[in-house]
C-alpha cells in the first residue's frame, strides 16, 4: 500500500497523532474539527489571508541563492528567507491564519502557550492587529531567561501568565493553556505554535505553514525550469517550519527530506533534544507521537541551545515520516550548529536564529553533488539570540 503523509478520518498520521484529550476538551476540539476545512478552503478567507501575507507578512520571501555557501560545499543551496517574515520568522503563518479562523468561529478572546517567547510574539502581534485580548502562558524559568520577548508581548497588549508548576517551562505552560481553554469553551481561540497537539491541530498548522513549499516550487521553476528540488533541509522543535517547507514536496518521491534535531551536547550525552532517534511512542499533550522518556514513562527534560528547539516531542507527521522512513532525521550538536551559524553570517551577511542554524550545519555533515539543488528553509533571524552567541563566541 502506498504510504499517506497526510491525516486519515480519525486525525492520524500512520499510527500517530489522534486526540487524546479529557472530556472536557471534546466540545472546543469538535467545533474546531468540524468547522476548520469548510473556513480554510472559503474563498472569503483564503483571500483575506493572503493579502495580509502579502501587506503584513511579507510575502512571498525569496528564495536566495546563497552563492559564496554554493562554492563552499559545491554544491547549489538556496535559502527560503522565512526570516524576514514580520516579526523574523515563520512563526506568523501560522498566527495570521489562526486569527482569521478564530474571527470566523466567533470568538473573542486568544489563549496560546509559548517556550522562547516566539510564538507568544507571534501571537501577540496578530491579536494586536486584530483587537482581540491575548493571554500568554509562559513557564516562570523561561520568562526569565527571555526578558526581551515578554517585554515584546506585554508592549503589544499581551498578558504574560507565569506557569508556576512543574519544571516551569514549556511543558507546564502548555498544560495552563489547556486548562484556561477548559474554562473558557465558547468565547477563546486556542492558538496552539507548531504541528503538535490534538487533532486538527497538527494539520491545521501544517496547511497554514504550507505556503513556504507552495512558493518554493513556484520559486524554483522560474530560476532552475523544473519545481522539484533534491533535498529539503529544515530543522525541527515541535516540526511546523518543516511540515511548511516539506508539505508539497511529501507524495514527490524524489525529493529527499532532512529534518534536523538538535542534539544538544550529543545524542547519548543525556542532555539533548533528539526526540524522533530518542523518543518511544507516547502520549504528550493530546497527541500519540514520539518522545523522550525515562524506562517508566516520565517525559524527560530536553536540552538545546537553541530555545526553539528543546521541546521533549514532535508533531505526529514527524513522527511519521521517521517511522515510514520518508524523512531523514539527523542531530546536530549545539558547537555545530553554532559553527554554521557564523559560517552564514560571514559568508552571505545573514546572522540566522539558533534553530536554522542547526539545519544550516547539515552541509559540513553530508555530502552533495554539483548539481544537486538543496533547498534550506531559514526559518528564522538571529537577533532574539544574539547574547547566546556573544556568550558563546565570547565577542
Ligand atoms: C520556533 C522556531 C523553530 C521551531 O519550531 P518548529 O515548529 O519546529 O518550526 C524553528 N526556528 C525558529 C526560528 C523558531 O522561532
Amino acid at each position: 500500500m502506498k504510504n499517506s503523509y497526510h491525516i486519515d478520518e480519525k486525525g492520524c498520521y500512520g499510527e500517530f497523532g489522534g486526540a487524546f484529550v479529557p472530556e472536557m476538551l471534546q466540545p472546543n476540539l469538535t467545533e474546531l474539527k468540524e468547522q476548520y476545512l469548510n473556513i480554510l478552503e472559503d474563498d472569503q478567507f483564503q483571500e483575506e489571508f493572503q493579502d495580509l501575507l502579502k501587506q503584513y507578512v511579507g510575502r512571498p520571501t525569496p528564495l536566495y541563492y546563497a552563492k559564496r555557501l554554493s562554492e563552499t560545499y559545491g554544491t547549489k543551496v538556496y535559502l527560503k528567507r522565512e526570516d524576514l517574515c514580520h516579526t523574523g520568522a515563520h512563526k506568523v503563518n501560522n498566527t495570521v491564519g489562526q486569527i482569521l479562523l478564530a474571527k470566523r468561529l466567533g470568538k473573542k478572546r486568544i489563549i496560546a502557550e509559548t517556550g522562547a517567547g516566539q510564538h507568544g510574539v507571534a501571537t501577540a502581534t496578530v491579536c494586536a492587529l486584530m483587537g482581540l485580548p491575548c493571554v500568554i502562558y509562559m513557564g516562570a524559568i523561561d520568562i526569565e531567561r527571555q526578558a526581551p520577548n515578554v517585554a515584546r508581548m506585554k508592549m503589544l497588549g499581551a498578558t504574560v501568565i507565569p506557569a508556576k508548576s512543574g519544571s516551569k517551562t514549556l511543558k507546564d505552560a502548555t498544560n495552563e493553556a489547556i486548562r484556561d481553554w477548559i474554562s473558557n469553551p465558547t468565547d477563546t481561540h486556542y492558538i496552539i505554535g507548531s504541528v503538535v497537539g490534538p487533532h486538527p491541530y497538527p494539520d491545521l498548522v501544517a496547511r497554514l505553514q504550507s505556503i513556504i513549499s507552495k512558493e518554493i516550487k513556484k520559486q524554483l521553476l522560474e530560476v532552475e525550469g523544473k519545481e522539484n528540488p533534491d533535498y529539503v533541509i529544515a530543522c525541527v522543535g515541535g516540526g511546523s517550519n518543516a511540515a511548511g517547507a516539506f508539505y508539497h514536496f511529501l507524495e514527490e518521491e524524489n525529493v529527499k527530506l532532512l529534518a534536523v534535531e538538535a542534539a544538544g551536547k550529543g545524542v547519548d550525552s543525556g542532555e539533548s533534544a533528539a526526540t524522533s532517534i530518542l523518543g518511544k511512542t507516547g502520549i504528550i499533550h493530546g497527541s500519540k507521537t514520539l518522545l523522550m522518556q525515562s524506562k517508566d514513562g516520565q517525559i524527560t527534560e530536553p536540552y538545546s541551545i537553541s530555545a526553539g528547539l528543546d521541546y521533549p516531542g514532535v508533531g505526529p507527521l514527524h513522527a511519521h515520516l521517521f517511522k515510514s522512513k520518508r524523512a531523514d532525521f539527523v542531530a546536530i550538536t549545539d558547537e555545530d550548529a553554532m559553527k554554521a551559524g557564523l559560517q552564514l553570517s560571514k559568508l552571505e551577511g545573514i546572522i540566522p536564529a539558533i534553530e536554522t542554524s542547526h539545519a544550516l550545519a547539515l552541509l559540513e555533515q553530508k555530502t552533495f553533488k554539483e548539481d544537486d539543488i538543496v533547498v534550506i528553509n531559514l526559518s528564522g533571524r538571529g537577533d532574539k539570540d544574539l547574547q547566546t552567541y556573544i556568550d558563546y563566541f565570547k565577542y
